[in-house]
Formats: C-alpha cells, structure tokens, sequence
C-alpha cells in the first residue's frame, strides 16, 4: 500500500477537510507512489487564516534570525541530497544528475537568500530640509501564495519561498499536482530547520479546487507562480482585478542561433543537452536552432544522429541519458505536434515513442528532429514542452535576431559564433530574458536573475539581486529632528 501524506497547517500535517484523496505515480512506469489530500477551498481558508496569525510574530522576527532558519534548511537539503535526488526521479522522471541539480538549486538558493537576512539593504539619502533624515527600506508584503510546476519540484519553490520568507512574509505553497512528494520534503524540512508552525503552509491539490481559491483568496496579498502562460495570464488578470502584486514566469521558445563560423561540436554538445535533457520539459529548454544556411545540413545531420543514440529509461539506471515526459497528457501534446510537424519540415529523428519492452509501460518518446522548418512553422513557434527540436535556416545574424525576437515567448537564447563582434551584437539585440554565448539555452545560476521578457513574464525577476523584489514593499522614512514645522517644497523653494 502507499503512504498516506497530509496537508501542513499552522504547524499541523493535516487531511483535507472533505477527507477526499489523489495519487501520485512514477512516470517511467506506472507505479503508485503516494496518496495526497485532494484539498479544496476550505482547506486554503485554514492555510491563509495560519499564514495570517503567524505573520505578526514572523514579520518582527529579525531577518538575520529568519535567515539561519532558511540557512539550516540549506544544510539539512545538502545532507540529503541524494535522497532527494532519487525521489524526484521516481516522482517527475528526470534523470539522476539532473535530480541532483534540481536540489543542489535549492542549497545554492539557501545559502543565498539566507545571506540576504544580513543585507536587505535599505537606501539613505540626503533631506532637502535641515535636520531631517530620509531613508527607505524593504518591508514584507504579508501573506504570499506561491503556486509552482512540477518540472522544477523543489529548485522552483526555493526560487520562490526562500526569498519570501527571509523577507518576513508567511505563505501557502500550493505544488502541481504531479509533484506532491518534492514539496512534502521540501516542507518537512523547513519544519525540521524550526520554522515556527504557520509561516510556510502546503496544501495539496488541484488547479481549480486549490490553486484558484489561493489566488482570489482576499487576505493573500501576494503571488508567485510558475507554470504555463494560459493559467499565468488568467492568474494575471484576476490579480489585476483585485489589485494584488503578481510576479509570472511562464512559457518559452528558446532558440539556438548556430552562425557559420561556429565550432559545431561544441554546438551539437549544446543543442542536445538544451533540446532533451529533462526530456525537453525545462521552461529554457531550446526548441528551435536557427542555424546559418551554409552549415544547416551539416549541424542538423550531427544532432539527428545523437539524438537517436540517446538512450532512453528509468532515470535512476546511470545509463539512462533521456527519462519519460511526466504524463499521459505530456505524450498526447509532443504526438500532436509531430503530426503537425510532419507537414512542415523532414523528419530526421525520432518521431515516435519506443513500442519496446519496459519502455512501453512509462511516458517515452523518442528525441524528435525536424529540418528545414520554416520561422513561423507552428513547430517552430508554439510551446511543446516535450523532446521536439525545428531546424530553421537563417541567412545572416540579422535575420537569426529577427526570427528569435517575432516569438511570443522571451525566456532564454543562445548563440554559437568564434566572432567576438557578432557575439556582442547578439547580447544586445536579443529580447530573452537569459543570453548565453557559445553555451546552450539551460543552465541559469541562482545568483543572477531569472525571468523572461514578452509572453513568458511579466517583468518581475527571481532568484538573483532581485530576489526580494517580489516578496518586499519600499518604505520610505523621514524623521524630522529639527522641532519645528518644515515644509517640503515650500519652505525652501
Ligand atoms: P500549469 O500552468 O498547468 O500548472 C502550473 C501550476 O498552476 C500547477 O501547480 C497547477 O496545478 C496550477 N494551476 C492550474 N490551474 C490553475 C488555476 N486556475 N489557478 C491557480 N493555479 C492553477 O503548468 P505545468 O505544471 O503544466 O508546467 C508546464 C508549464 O510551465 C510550461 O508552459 C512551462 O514553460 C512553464 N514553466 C515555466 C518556467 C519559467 O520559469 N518560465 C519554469 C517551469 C515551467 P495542477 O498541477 O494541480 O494542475
């Protein structure tokens, strides 16, 4: 039989109130991992209700004492890593050294936002007036829902939640429904570092029954979510409606740009890590190469060929280079668009799942190639989320630019020249939030920003120097110790 897990509210590991449950399974092979409460809004109504009478002793604490408390999460995330590592791949499918990086984004993202409790620095400026003081600082908004995917089941939340609560808000974390078992540990952990009970809450559940509630929910005044850009802009638009902060990080397209003079093993090393690690589910995932006419041929009959040798199965064999999508629906939408992709390019590689033994039982299919696409191809311009790679010829870097920027989506980028000029060139004028030079599309650091431009956000960035923008208010001071009354504006114009 599977475990039975529970919602965590004010300090308490709860069922739902309906008592209602959901399953979560492996997707390499069918297996049932865990049964989870399948929450509703009464159950977020008791979640916000603890996040909101923990704020007020939390939002107090100092920062340096909260940050320890995310700092010894960090330790206690190191000393398990591999744990955590081996069930992320049994519950989301990834292979194991991407697992493990997942996690080592959580320690990184730790040990970061936990120096950050002795920073958030303010600003102080001069007065116009004598004797007056002037200064700003960082204050928590008050109680934060944070609404995550499963690709990223415990890298994504760290992101988010870490930030959050160094900054002295309180939060209910709302997980995909196919990662249940990522965000138990990663709250379980929190519990374990002395996290007083309220201040991180998990509810688990559905999208509607959970995820909706939290963001209509009047006492929650603050979003985070990840995810798809169909539910972010409707997450957008209730948000605006009811005036709350809302930070989005949703859908990309992101493009290799592979000149003629580049070093194309480099670039076929590059294209087939961004195009198939994570089984092409990572939101910077590069699903479209814009390669120079001249080496078009050339660089797409090397990647079609390692993209068939990439060898697929359970993500916890050390041999496994490509683990399963995470679900059913995963492997409907990627069959989809290689039907649709059959009419709009030639197909090199893959293009079907594998019908072999074990593999039959999971969610595989086979790394997929197309050449010869045309720029606005649907291939070669909607999200897939899945193992598909378009093939573009361009004519020049000029074009290349062009074809990157006219997608909706402005995630991550990339471009593979030996001349310095055109390299410079690129990092100016393309329109992603993640430029990479001679590197693929995947791989962001969790000390630099994270975000994209046009359709994938919307205009906030995590992780980074930014990280506490989403999760503080500026508060501007100024203290008057002059004694009498002076006017701004007025007294001294
Ligand atoms: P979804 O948008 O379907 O789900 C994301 C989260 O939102 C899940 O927790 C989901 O719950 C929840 N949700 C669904 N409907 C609602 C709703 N009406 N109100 C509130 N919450 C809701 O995305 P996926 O999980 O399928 O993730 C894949 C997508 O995420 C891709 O488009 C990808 O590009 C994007 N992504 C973007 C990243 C970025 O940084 N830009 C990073 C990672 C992914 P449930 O699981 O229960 O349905």
């Amino acid at each position: 039989m599977s475990e039975k897990f529970a919602n965590y509210v004010g300090g308490r590991w709860v069922p739902a109130r309906s008592g209602k449950t959901f399953f979560n399974h492996n997707p390499a092979s069918g297996e049932v991992l865990g049964e989870y409460p399948a929450s509703g809004p009464d159950d977020v109504n008791d979640a916000v209700a603890a996040a909101r009478a923990a704020y007020a002793t939390w939002r107090l604490t100092p920062a340096p004492r909260r940050a320890e408390i995310v700092f010894r999460a960090g330790e206690i995330i190191r000393a398990r890593k591999e744990e955590l590592a081996r069930a992320m791949t049994r519950e989301m499918g990834k292979i194991l050294i991407e697992t493990r990086g997942d996690v080592q984004e959580g320690i990184d993202m730790a040990y970061l936002a936990a120096g950050e409790g002795r920073r958030m620095y303010g600003v102080t400026t001069p007065s116009e007036m004598p004797n007056k003081w002037a200064m700003s600082v960082r204050a928590p908004i008050g109680v934060v829902g944070v609404v995550t995917p499963w690709n990223f089941p415990f890298a994504i939340p760290s992101w988010k939640l870490m930030p959050a609560l160094v900054a002295g808000n309180t939060a209910v974390f709302k997980p995909a429904g196919d990662t249940p078992e990522m965000a138990w540990h990663f709250v379980r952990i929190f519990e374990e570092a002395g996290l007083p009970g309220g201040v991180l809450n998990l509810v688990f559940g559905s999208g509607s029954q959970v995820g909706a509630p939290l963001v209509e929910h009047p006492h929650v005044q603050a979003l985070s979510f990840t995810g798809s850009t169909e539910v972010g802009l409707g997450i957008n638009a209730i948000a605006g409606r009811l005036g709350k902060r809302v930070t989005l990080e949703m859908g990309g397209k992101n493009a290799i740009i592979v000149m003629e003079d580049a070093d194309l093993e480099l670039a076929t090393d590059a294209i087939v890590w961004s195009a198939f690690g994570t089984t092409g589910q990572r939101c910077t995932a590069c699903s479209r190469v814009l390669v120079h006419e001249r080496v078009h041929d050339a660089l797409a009959q090397r990647v079609a060929a390692r993209a068939q040798k990439l060898k697929l199965g359970d993500g916890l064999e050390p041999a496994t280079e490509v683990g399963p999508l995470v679900n059913a629906n995963q492997v409907g939408t990627v069959e989809k668009y290689v039907a649709i992709g059959r009419g709009e390019g030639t197909l090199a590689a893959g293009g079907e799942r594998p019908a072999d033994g074990a593999l039959a039982r999971g969610h595989f299919y086979k790394p997929t190639v197309f050449t010869g696409v045309k720029a606005g191809a649907r291939i070669a311009v909607e999200e897939i989320f899945g193992p598909v790679l378009a093939f573009v010829k361009v004519r020049d870097l000029a074009e290349a630019v062009e074809v990157n920027n006219a997608s909706s989506y402005g995630l991550s980028s990339a471009i593979f020249t030996a001349d310095v000029n055109r390299a410079f060139a690129a990092m100016r004028d393309l329109d992603t939030g993640i430029v990479y030079v001679n590197h693929g599309t995947t791989g962001a650091e969790t000390h630099l920003p994270f975000g994209g431009t046009r359709g994938t956000g919307n205009g906030h960035r995590e992780a980074g120097h930014t990280m506490l923008d989403p999760f503080t208010e500026w508060k501007s001071i100024y203290v008057d110790f002059s004694g009498r009354l002076q006017r701004a504006q007025i007294d001294n114009a």
